[in-house]
């Protein structure tokens, strides 16, 4: 079941009588306890302001952390951003005053534990923040946004936080294709999913301002859908998510490869909506992030020498770079490098585009060249399904 809420401002009333309601279908007000521990992860990709539409926005939270001590203050709060610490990026996210105001405890990400999936397809065992998953309940908080690499993330690529810090780009090294990325972020899923089994999990995706175009950071636009969406099943949430935004579910390979390895229910058919309908979304356009591949062209790209004959890489405006480096800390496989004073330098032949470095740019600096010929001809074929 997912629960779809008409949603137009952030005022912080309006949203936590939304949630109360919303949360009491799902009976959050029963499975939480008095004692129980309660972990609100956040999205917390970068140092990015609220109006960006790219992090968890403040009075969402605050509206959380406020549900959640009608039934106990034992309240966790955090991500593990991936560049940074984490209180630089809270402040710039406008998040560490609501957590101030709130006096609730912020995550201490570098402790670990870890987590297995008893069927996984790439890897089996990660090293998890302690905290996150160490919890009687979790509540996560998405953003509705487009991404580069994965199309879109909401719900279930958010679990992705809960490696620690610079930890998630040497992930994009060893599963450097979509369609490996896709396959190893469910095995990850599958490992929570394991480790959450008789504890309570909650989704609430914030679609009021969501991220279009080139997500999940700077490059994208942000865009009204006003929309909540609350679940506690990601798969389906995420799948409901696609279809308010207007995209095309056949570019969904995340949704898709849980939907398969039946991690939550990814068939639009089968899920409950309640509160308002699709229809009610029928004027939100979200746009999709350019040249982003189906299927058939992911699978191309598994060929790792087929890549750079076929795709596109990263370019730096050079207008815009302050020099700061962040791009090639980042870079899982060191296609990247700077010299004092000077702009980035890209080894394209190195580059696996993973889009990290422009995920972490604060700058929006970093953009596309343009895809070259025989990938024009080669992946404009794959059409579009639905
Ligand atoms: S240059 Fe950017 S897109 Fe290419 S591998 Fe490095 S971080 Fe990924
Ligand atoms: S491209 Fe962005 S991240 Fe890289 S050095 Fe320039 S400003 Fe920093």
């Amino acid at each position: 079941m997912v629960i779809l809420k008409k949603c137009e401002e952030y005022q912080l009333d309006l949203i936590k009588s939304i949630l109360k309601e919303s949360l009491g279908e799902l009976n959050f007000f029963n499975d939480v306890k008095e004692d129980s521990r309660v972990f609100i992860k956040l999205n917390l990709v970068g140092p990015f302001p609220k109006e960006t539409g790219i992090t968890t926005h403040p009075v969402i939270l605050q509206a959380v952390i406020q549900l959640v001590k009608e039934k106990t203050n034992k309240i966790i709060v955090g991500d593990n951003p991936a560049t940074r610490d984490m209180i630089y990026t809270l402040k710039k996210c406008n998040l560490y005053d609501v957590i101030q105001e709130e006096n609730v405890e912020l995550l201490e990400g570098t402790i670990f534990e870890k987590i297995t999936n008893s069927n996984p397809k790439i890897y089996s065992t990660f090293e998890v923040s302690k905290q996150m998953v160490d919890t009687d309940v979790l509540i996560n908080l998405p953003k509705l946004k487009t991404h580069t690499l994965a199309y879109m993330t909401t719900a279930q690529k958010n679990f992705f936080g809960l490696i620690y810090g610079l930890d998630k780009s040497s992930w994009h090294a060893k599963a450097s294709s979509p369609l490996q990325f896709g396959e190893a972020i469910n095995d990850l899923y599958g490992a929570f999913l394991e480790k959450f089994k008789d504890k309570q999990i909650y989704h609430i995706c914030d679609g009021i301002i969501g991220l279009e175009g080139e997500g999940p950071t700077s490059g994208g636009n942000p865009i009204k859908a006003n929309c909540l969406l609350i679940s506690k099943d990601a798969v389906a949430l995420d799948r409901v998510a696609c279809e308010v935004a207007s995209l095309d579910y056949s570019k969904l390979f995340i949704n898709k490869i849980a939907n398969d390895r039946k991690y939550g229910n990814g068939d639009i058919n089968k899920i409950t909506i309640i509160g308002n309908q699709l229809s009610d979304f029928d004027d939100v356009k979200f746009k999709a992030p350019k040249d982003s591949l189906s299927h058939i062209g992911l699978r191309l790209l598994q060929l790792k020498p087929i890549k750079n004959l076929l795709l596109e890489h990263p370019k730096f405006i050079k207008d815009k770079c302050i020099k700061c480096g962040e791009c090639v800390k980042i870079c899982p496989p060191h296609a990247l490098s700077i010299k004092k004073k000077e702009f980035p330098n890209i080894k394209s032949l190195s580059c696996i585009r993973c889009w990290c470095c422009a995920e972490v740019c604060p700058q929006n600096a970093i953009d596309r060249t343009r895809r070259p010929l025989l990938g024009k001809i080669f992946l404009k074929t794959d059409k579009k399904k639905k």
